[in-house]
């Protein structure tokens, strides 16, 4: 009797094996989006050279089910960052059978919608044994300093058998500069977000105290946010901050002319130049940036986008009291009646100077306007509204009552006054006109006269 429920029990167990291993193998990749990257041109790079060895044997690899015991090995893999552009893969492996088929699959590690799995095709000749390679050009991706990417390798062979390694991790390190780093104190706890690391500033050039500093300015910046907007960090935040503008401009593929910093949202990264020199100016733009990074993570989502105005607004205020020539100008645009209208002021800012100076000094005196007179729930209630994707009309006339020509209306009700008090409003566009015709042309005059007293005294 015992032998016959030995004999049963070893059968079921006999059975029950082989549906383990599929059950096993149906954890895969399929209900992940995918796309593809196609196969990139191989670099001509020394096999071995700075290569590292990926496999921990404390990863277990995951097999599919038509894999075999020792059908296909790895023999090394590893990547070689090249920043800001590319990342080189390698893999070597070898098959009882010709490897016919290799691709890399990697995940860039930032806030997404969905799942996005993307598929490299290696580049190598079918063998036994190979040596595979696969180049990730940057120009397709523009991957930030500090990315991180998992990636693995899936390995294909004549007889079928199937070999997929065990995830690894590739930071996109910008290692043409020897970074410190200074990571905040922690202050953020009560918050219940991230402890401890919710910030950390890398740097090379200037001394602690010049990181320090920078820090301080941060974590003020991040508390007056929560006070005045309510807003905080979701993730934790790193800031790289390079020499110069001339240094940040080297770690960007397509930089423009006029970048001193980007706030890379998704990837929850700024990188920014600041000389140590300019540790004031770098102060206020790095509030600036870390700004825009914790708004837009509070707002993230595949429907919403904020009009231009609040979300330069926003930075703008956290930086604290409106710089001087801007708050000239838009005194200047308030008495000469050339106010930009708040609609105007959604789309992306004018590229000529003196135009985006008066539209970031308007979406100041916006922000300020709304957060004065309306308080800080009302300005979270519409950052919630706008991440629903609700229209900015709609978005303020649920939490205001007032649309985007209502707040244009009574943000200039409450600015100063008539520009020449006592005149009829009528003739005021006159008496400018002829104001400003006599200014010219006492100020060409003047410059005349300058020129030639110059040139005279030049003889
Ligand atoms: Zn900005």
């Amino acid at each position: 009797m015992i032998g016959r429920i030995v004999l049963v029990v070893l059968t079921l167990l006999l059975l029950s094996a082989p549906s383990f291993v599929g059950g096993q193998s149906s954890i895969s990749n399929s209900d992940i989006g995918c796309h593809s990257e196609g196969a990139a041109r191989p670099k001509n790079l020394a096999q071995g050279e700075l290569r590292e060895e990926s496999r921990d044997p404390s990863l277990p690899l995951r097999m599919t089910a038509q894999q075999t015991e020792n059908a296909i090995a790895i023999i090394a893999s590893g990547v070689e960052v090249d920043f800001p552009a590319q990342a080189v893969f390698t893999l070597e492996a070898e098959s009882r059978s010709d490897i016919i088929d290799v691709r890399l699959r990697y995940r860039v590690d930032k806030m997404k919608y969905a799942e996005v799995v993307s598929e490299g095709w290696a580049s190598f000749s079918p063998a036994t044994r190979i040596e595979a390679e696969w180049v990730w050009d940057m120009r397709n991706a523009s991957l930030p300093p500090g990315a991180e990417v998992t990636y693995w390798w899936t390995i294909e062979d004549t007889d079928g058998n199937t070999f997929e390694t065990s995830p690894e991790v590739m930071c996109f390190n910008d290692a043409r500069y020897l970074w410190q780093s200074l990571t905040s104190s922690g202050f953020l706890a009560e918050w219940q977000t991230y402890q401890g690391d919710a910030l950390t500033i890398f740097w090379y050039e200037g001394d602690d105290s010049f990181a320090r500093e920078l820090m301080d300015t941060c974590e003020e910046g991040l508390v007056r946010l929560t006070e005045d907007i309510g807003t905080y960090p979701e993730r934790p935040i790193r800031m790289y901050i390079y020499a110069s503008t001339e240094d940040l401009r080297g770690a960007m593929i397509f930089p423009q002319e006029w970048t001193g910093g980007v706030a890379y949202t998704e990837f929850s990264i700024i990188a920014i130049g600041i000389p140590p020199a300019r540790l004031s100016w770098g102060k206020r733009a790095l509030i600036h940036e870390l700004t825009h990074l914790v708004v837009h993570q509070a707002t993230f989502g595949p429907y919403g986008r904020l009009p231009t105005w609040l979300d330069e607004g926003l930075a703008m205020h956290n930086e604290g009291e409106l710089e001087p020539h801007l708050g000239s100008r838009l005194e200047k645009a308030i008495s000469d009646d050339e106010l930009i209208s708040v609609r105007s002021l959604c789309s992306p800012f004018s590229a000529e100077p003196d135009q985006a100076y008066l539209s970031y000094a308007q979406s100041y005196s916006l922000v300020e306007y709304l957060l004065d007179n309306h308080g800080k729930t009302r300005m979270l209630d519409l950052l919630s509204i706008l991440k629903q994707g609700s229209t900015y009309d709609d978005a303020l006339t649920d939490v205001y009552g007032f649309d985007m020509d209502g707040l244009d209306a009574n943000w200039r009700a409450t600015l100063s006054g008539p520009a020449v008090p006592g005149w009829p409003t009528w003739l005021q566009p006159a008496v400018i006109t002829v104001l400003g015709a006599l200014a010219t042309g006492l100020a060409v005059r003047y410059v005349l006269r300058k020129r030639t007293c110059r040139r005279s005294s030049a003889k």
